[in-house]
């Protein structure tokens, strides 16, 4: 739930192209399957604190991602089954190489029923013999029911059965959420949806590179009906309907930018006035269709999409709409049919749009796979071997060091008046955190997994996923559920919740180190610990109050000059060019760049503090630096990594986070201690003149 508010500290998910589906019945992995699994080989351990790393050649005054990560990038090249290879990489593949001996585990001889349904889940997944022979077979029954359509009029029952019977998204997005401006509440939501690019803009720039990708895009959309049997000619017409329509809908979609902002996407009404947006859509078979709980208001995220919507609806023929709905469902199971599909998505989405030269091993992708389907039944086995129990005290000290650290930090700014830091105080102190793993584990009885039927196992698992959702409508807030499985290598803050989550899988080096000293876990785990808290007060969580509704708490003047400092930030980070001719958007980055600024400043208190409290010297040198650079150095090897042209592009386009090199150097040419820990000159380009600070 709530996903797409979510502030995570990385990139959630490339956000396209992955269907989140799942299904088999062999007795175990055939040979094909034990040869395309015959690469697994123990990756890596990633470690904290990495001299090797370090480029003793370059200054760290002049380039300071250069001078903590230019050897690891230089003897780190990206694999060529990646798209970027950085250190939380690193991590993320071990816990992946990890979560797969579990899995393979499970698949060949299982101790228990969830590990008999987690392996067989992953069993269906790793039989490419089976998926191979069926070739388009297990998606037939989803065409023939969109063919079957004889009336528009029918298209709302039709969306809700591939919605909760398939997983397919088409024309819109339907969720339960919190009310923004009454979080006990859950309630409906329906918003934009139904585009297959990253982006809007990938339908509507007008450039030779997005025309370029948009012809790559029409001859992918052209193969995917030829490889679900239609002529070369009908499947010209057929990709034709497909991009007018999406382009259609990209028009009437807002920019990500402005989702950002949450009053644009606040509009509580009548379920019968849907009909009123979009009067050609039949919303009373929509909603009956999805086998919801009654209500009768809804937020409709964005009002204008629907009348968009409308026109779209009314002016295609009918079989525009088919082959609309036919190439989405074909696009959503493409990674888990034969060869021949899955070849095709990862020619586009993965090698033209991002630049992965490599498919991505089985053994990897249905790792992954598992883990989003059954991402809490796989995990409890995997906390148990992986997450040891002082990792959680720890971590419990360090979010204790780092409140303390906040509210000083509120405390002591000049440009706010006593009012707001009380209010500020008041969100603060209702922080709530959840380290590591759910107290209670989400119940999979009810999911039904085949040992022979990968595309069934999707199916399944994405209804049992929608009546999982759908039944917290009107329900109390079950303030013990996550948003990420443990293994996740990641965080976030959820403005409703107004919470802080770690999963387990980032409490690990190079983030977490029981073994090393106060500097490198404060420049690790505690950046991003204070990065999470900052969310609460970005542009978009300085909206949301205590209790996690849309309120105003701030004076006007207040929020005027909390507006001025992001404005610095904004213009800052839009002046980052990661590939020629490509800058960063300041304001789709500005949420994560507060973050990431704010976060550094109270890790950096929290460890003054602590090493005050332990009667440690700052000057204390070990391996040759200080504590404050080592705090310096351990933040920035945690974005260490390489990325392809292209996915720098994509991510300018679609992901809030700045790449690793400006989430190092835009931060520390804001800070001036770094400056004055490495000896730096005012005026040098990671201490200049115009800094901006907004916490
Ligand atoms: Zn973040």
């Amino acid at each position: 739930m709530q996903l797409l508010r979510l502030a995570s500290v990385l990139l959630l998910s490339t956000g396209f192209a992955l269907a989140q589906n799942s299904n088999g019945t062999l007795s175990a992995l055939t040979a094909a399957d034990q040869a395309a699994n015959a690469a697994p080989a123990e990756p890596t351990t990633p470690h904290s604190f990495d001299l090797s790393a370090i480029d003793k050649t370059a200054d760290p005054c002049t380039d300071f991602f250069q001078y903590a990560c230019g050897n690891w990038r230089k003897a780190n090249p990206i694999p060529s089954d990646q798209v970027r290879w950085g250190r939380f990489n690193e991590l993320s593949e071990h816990n992946r190489y990890l979560l797969y001996l579990d899995l393979k585990k499970a698949a060949d001889s299982p101790q228990t029923a969830l590990q008999h349904k987690y392996g067989d889940f992953f069993a269906a997944c790793m039989n490419t013999d089976v998926a191979d022979k069926l070739g388009d077979k297990p998606i037939q029954p989803i065409l023939a029911h969109i063919d079957s359509l004889s009336d528009k009029k029918q298209l709302g029952m039709l969306l809700a059965h591939l919605q909760t019977q398939a997983g397919v998204p088409a024309f819109m997005q339907f969720r339960v959420e919190q009310d923004q401006k009454d979080s006990t509440r859950q309630i409906a939501d329906t918003a934009q949806g139904g585009l297959s690019l990253p982006d809007r803009d990938y339908y509507l720039e007008d450039n030779p590179r997005m025309t370029k990708v948009r012809a790559q895009y029409h001859d992918y959309v052209v193969g995917v009906f030829k490889l679900i049997g239609d002529s070369p000619d009908k499947a010209e017409a057929e990709a034709k309907s497909v991009i007018d329509i999406e382009t259609a809908l990209a028009k009437g979609s807002l920019p990500r930018v402005e989702l950002r902002n949450p009053d644009n996407v606040y509009h509580i009404m009548k379920v019968t006035e849907l009909n009123t947006l979009a009067p050609d859509f039949d919303w009373t078979a929509y909603i009956d269709g999805l086998s919801a709980p009654h209500f009768d208001t809804l937020n409709v995220a964005t009002p204008e999409y629907f009348k968009t919507l409308n026109q779209v609806i009314d002016g295609q023929s009918l079989d525009n709409i088919k082959s609309y709905l036919r190439f989405h469902a074909a696009n959503t199971f493409a990674p888990w049919l034969a060869n021949d599909f899955a070849d095709a998505s990862f020619n586009f989405f993965q090698k033209t749009l991002q630049g992965q030269v490599e498919q991505t091993a089985r053994w990897k992708r249905c790792t992954a796979l598992t883990d989003r389907a059954m991402g809490e039944a796989v995990g409890q086995d995997w906390v148990k071997e992986n997450f040891p129990p002082s990792a959680k005290e720890n971590m419990e000290k360090l979010v204790a060091a780092l409140k303390v650290a906040l509210a000083q930090d509120i405390q002591s700014l000049p440009w706010m008046s006593e009012d707001t830091k009380k209010q500020a105080e008041v969100k603060l102190d209702a922080f709530r955190q959840k380290i590591g793993y759910p107290e209670n584990w989400r119940d999979y009885s009810k999911l039904e997994v085949k040992r022979d039927d990968l595309v069934g196992n999707l199916r399944r698992s994405a209804t049992f996923r929608w009546d999982w959702e759908i039944n917290h409508l009107g329900k109390p807030v079950d303030e013990k559920e996550w948003g990420m499985t443990p293994p996740t290598v990641n965080a976030y803050y959820d403005p409703p919740m107004n919470d802080i989550n770690f999963p387990a899988g980032i409490l690990q080096p190079p983030f977490f180190d029981n073994s090393k000293d106060p500097a490198v876990n404060f420049g690790g785990i505690g950046v991003v610990i204070g990065h999470e808290m900052t969310h609460g007060f970005d542009d978009e969580g300085s909206k949301y109050d205590a209790k996690g509704n849309v309120k105003d708490w701030w004076t006007p003047t207040d929020r005027k000059e909390f507006d001025a400092r992001t404005d610095c930030e904004v213009k800052e980070y839009s002046g980052f060019e990661p590939v020629a001719g490509t800058h960063l958007n300041g304001k789709l980055t500005l949420g994560e760049n507060t973050a990431d600024n704010g976060g550094i400043r109270i890790a950096y208190q929290a460890l003054l503090s602590t090493l005050v409290a332990e009667n440690v010297s700052p000057d204390k040198k070990i391996d040759d630096y200080t504590s404050p650079q080592r705090f310096f150095i351990s933040f920035a090897q945690v974005w260490c990594e390489n990325r392809t042209d292209e996915v720098q592009r994509v991510s300018a386009k679609t992901d809030p986070h700045s790449p690793g090199m400006f989430r190092v150097n835009g931060v520390v040419r804001n800070f001036d201690e770094f400056g004055k820990a490495f000896g730096c000159h005012k005026g040098q380009p990671m201490m200049p003149d115009d800094a901006c600070r907004v916490w």
